[in-house]
């Protein structure tokens, strides 16, 4: 717990985080981290202390431990029991749950994202999905950074798990996104972020539209061939959603959406999620494509609702019945993956005991990169000043066998301490 440092004193809101290693660009830096809980903003250190002379309400000592931004997940489908695409009654409670939860596990912000969907339930839920951080209120918990619709414009032939019945190609250009998701979701900011199949009828022509909309596309559960990703890219595709899972895989002589990772200029190359839960990928796979483009690299855990659930079998909305084994997620009676239950740290620590990463590169994946991707640089995934104060004091763990953890020990949002490991009985 933070410590007093005078209780006399008029309170500033400010807090001075001490004995740390902060994640700095490629490097961890031993140096002090002044914030705001007013303004709820990390503060320029040496203006504050030697010009204002403000001195810190509380100081934390983070004891050689490190201090990072809080995680961003852009592709997270439900956890904790609540699942972004129901239709529950009190959806707001189970949302605003989910919030106070997903904080405590270092996730300070995330895309709600829903899986192909009919219009229906666009039109129920997506009105509760948008950017929530408006009010800056700490004890919210997680932020939605705004929705993440994945799909419906998608192949048939790369479903996935997504439901047959509602994929759709866009025939009629724009207009038939508009049908599918709602006129006010594609002009409002509620969207953030498209995942869709740039060979699908109609879909490649409406990239420009979309993204002239501040909306993200990213290429998904797709058959496009190296020429046909280039030139989504072209009309503005900047991103790649689950990286191998759902696409056609890298052949020599058609390396695929996996090909245009190794173009030679920056804005040529998109973003790229994977899903590094030890299940969707080989860690190997996984340590590919870091080395392909260690920038655009973002590591995503495409959860569903089960995450932060205890093991066991749950009943699912289509009337299936699902078995939650640790991260793994499959159809009762049968192999089939139907899905992540894995948490960002998870990912993390797993991607961080596979390669030769350093922790600044593995955490740069969850922080830096996705803020960056959502036009976000600066305000989130940083610990420059100015930047939200939303962070992460984390312990690393290395044992016998070469497995590394990193553990979530203090969550901060907005320059306010909302998740204490060392104190279960604090918190939201
Ligand atoms: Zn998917």
């Amino acid at each position: 717990m933070p410590m007093a440092v005078s209780p006399e004193r008029p309170r500033t809101g400010i807090t001075k985080f001490t004995g740390g290693r902060l994640v700095k660009g490629n490097q961890l830096v031993e140096q002090d981290l002044w914030v705001s809980s007013v303004t709820g903003k990390i503060l320029r250190s040496q203006e504050i202390f030697y010009e204002h002379h403000v001195v810190p309400d509380d100081v934390v000592d983070v004891k050689g431990r490190i201090l990072a931004p809080g995680f961003i997940d852009v592709q997270l489908n439900g956890a904790f029991g609540f699942d972004f695409s129901t239709d529950a009654a009190d959806y707001q409670k189970g949302l605003e749950r989910l919030n106070r939860q997903l904080v405590r596990t270092g996730v300070t912000s995330y895309l709600p994202t829903l899986p192909s969907q009919g219009p229906e339930v666009y039109c129920k839920v997506l009105r509760y999905l948008g950017p929530s951080g408006v009010s800056r209120s700490p004890f919210d918990g997680s932020e939605s950074l705004g929705a993440h619709c994945e799909g419906p414009f998608i192949s048939p032939s790369k479903k996935g798990i997504h439901d047959l019945q509602v994929l759709q190609e866009a025939i009629n250009g724009f207009s038939d996104l508009e049908v599918c998701y709602g006129i006010e979701n594609l002009s409002s900011g509620i969207i953030s972020m498209i995942t869709g199949a740039p060979e699908v009828a109609g879909i490649k022509s409406c990239i420009p539209e979309i993204t002239r909309r501040g909306i993200r596309f990213a290429m998904g559960h797709t058959e496009v061939t190296y020429e046909q990703a280039t030139e989504a890219i072209e009309q503005g595709a900047t991103m790649v959603t689950h990286l191998f899972n759902a696409m056609r895989p890298l052949h020599h002589r058609d390396p695929g959406i996996f090909g245009v990772l190794g173009k030679a200029k920056g804005k040529e190359r998109p973003y790229y999620g994977v899903i590094a839960d030890g299940i969707h990928l080989h860690p190997t796979t996984v340590k590919i494509a870091w080395n392909a483009h260690p920038d655009s690299f973002i590591l995503v855990t495409d959860a569903m609702k089960t995450v932060g659930l205890p093991d066991g079998v749950y009943d699912w909305t289509n009337g299936d019945r699902w078995v939650k084994k640790g991260a793994l997620l499959t159809r009762e009676g049968s192999d089939t993956i139907a899905g992540s239950s894995a948490t960002l740290i998870e990912c993390v620590s797993n991607f961080w005991t596979w390669s030769h990463a350093s922790i600044p590169e593995v955490i740069r994946a969850v922080t830096a990169t996705p803020a960056e991707m959502l036009g976000l640089r600066g305000r989130k995934g940083t610990l420059d000043a100015d930047a939200d104060a939303d962070l992460l004091v984390l312990d690393t763990q290395e044992d016998a066998s070469g497995k590394r953890t990193l553990k979530v020990e203090q969550v901060w949002k907005f320059g306010v301490l909302v998740h204490d490991a060392s104190n279960e009985e604090f918190g939201l």
